[in-house]
């Protein structure tokens, strides 16, 4: 490997998709991958349109259904939220194997078995340490530039001592759609009582479905979902689950070391919005923004701009709605009326910056809602 050579830890979403944009402007990248394989657990994911314009073009191989209404239910209140484009529900392993096959096209080289375990730079340039798990070797390779996209516990971050991120626990499970529920319609549920962010059924298909929700450990979101799937009759056959980062608002993804970059991408970056816990279309604008300041020498924190005013916001709703009771959601639900509704059609989740003020204005009450929520003291912050 030479030292001009930019080298990615973590062939997921965020990775791929940073080894394909780069490499598709001819420079020399290498993406290190600790699987032997790329066939990651299943995960059943749903995101917004924004993943055609993130990704520049429309991941058909990986997309299982379109859904174009949300239901959502709170104790007392019920609203239906149709999308004037419709969230994509997509398998992740499809992804992985569809951005890895643009990427190598691309010009990128895959290496599959090999754990990052750490780096130095000695002013020429990285050396990285990286474990060839069939041979049981450390080998040590150079690069001009290190890019970590090693997820949620991302040991990129830990060699370049950024401090760890605080996860939150998402667990879903793989169930028949139940009798009566659409194919295009997710339905959410928010219920304080078991957690600050709420349950959904998200359907793969007219019989398939993911039920889930995010709590704060593995263990007791795991039991709150089992309780909610008897409660509505679902019974799991499988299930997913894993930690995803916490986005923290003055983070910075990236360090200098002796001179040259190492950046930070997608959940090892905390490039999640804190509304939904979805990391996957802002992984891919980290990706787009990393690329940038490779490619054209850059400020990274600049490229990241306009992702962090959008991960900014959903943080700060997210601090609102962690202070939410069961009757503010019932509020809120009952408040959305035809002009707010129209809104929520227009912007996707991808896009709330440029709903905020239209929705604010929309419905004025809703300031004195977070306002009030704002003031309590007795929920998670
Ligand atoms: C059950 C579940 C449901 C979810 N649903 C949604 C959803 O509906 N919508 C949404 O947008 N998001 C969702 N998310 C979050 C989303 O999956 C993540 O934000 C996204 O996959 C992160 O992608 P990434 O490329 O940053 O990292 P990851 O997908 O975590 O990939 C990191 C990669 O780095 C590799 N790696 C780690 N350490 C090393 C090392 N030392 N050396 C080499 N390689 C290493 C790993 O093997 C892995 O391949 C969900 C998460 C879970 C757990």
């Amino acid at each position: 490997m030479s030292e001009n050579d930019v080298a990615i830890i973590g062939a997921s979403s965020a990775g791929l998709f940073a080894g394909y944009l780069l490499a598709r402007e001819g420079l020399p990248v290498r993406i290190y991958e600790a699987s032997e394989g790329l066939n990651p657990a299943p995960r059943t994911l749903i995101v917004t349109g924004q993943l055609y314009r993130a990704l520049g073009f429309t991941p058909n191989e990986a997309i299982l259904n379109r859904v174009r209404h949300i239901e959502l239910t709170s104790r007392n209140a019920r609203a239906r939220v149709s999308l004037g484009e419709p969230d994509l529900v997509i398998e992740r392993g499809r992804l992985i194997r569809l951005l890895a096959s643009k990427a190598e096209q691309a010009g990128a080289r895959i290496e599959l078995g090999r754990r990052f375990t750490g780096f130095q730079g000695n002013g020429d340039g990285l050396a990285l340490s990286l474990l060839d798990l069939k041979k049981g070797r450390v080998e040590l390779v150079k690069a001009r530039a290190l890019v970590g996209a090693d997820g949620a516990l991302s040991p990129v971050a830990r060699a370049a001592n950024r401090d760890s991120r605080p996860t939150v626990a998402i667990v879903q499970a793989k169930v028949a759609l139940p009798p009566g529920a659409a194919a295009d319609t997710v339905q959410v549920w928010f219920d304080r009582r078991d957690t600050r962010f709420f349950y959904w059924l998200i359907p793969e298909s007219s019989t398939s479905a993911v039920a889930g929700l995010v709590g704060e450990g593995q263990e007791e979101a795991r039991q709150r979902l089992d309780r909610f799937l008897g409660e509505h009759k679902l019974e799991a056959s499988g299930y997913q689950a894993a930690q995803v980062p916490r986005y923290e608002s003055g983070s910075q993804p990236w360090a200098r070391v002796r001179g040259s970059g190492v950046f930070l991408v997608g959940d090892a970056a905390g490039q999640v919005k804190m509304t939904t816990v979805g990391g996957v279309v802002a992984g891919l604008r980290g990706a787009e923004a990393v690329a940038n300041a490779i490619l054209r020498q850059r400020d990274y924190g600049k490229e990241l701009e306009g992702l962090k005013k959008e991960l900014d916001l959903h943080h700060l709703i997210r601090r609102v709605l962690d202070r939410f009771c069961d009757t503010d959601y019932d509020v809120l639900l009952n408040s959305l009326d035809r002009r707010a509704m129209g809104l929520l059609k227009t912007h996707n989740r991808d896009e709330m910056a440029r709903a905020f003020w239209g929705l604010v204005l929309a419905q004025p009450r809703w300031l004195v809602l977070a306002a009030r929520s704002l003031l309590r003291r007795d929920r998670v912050g």
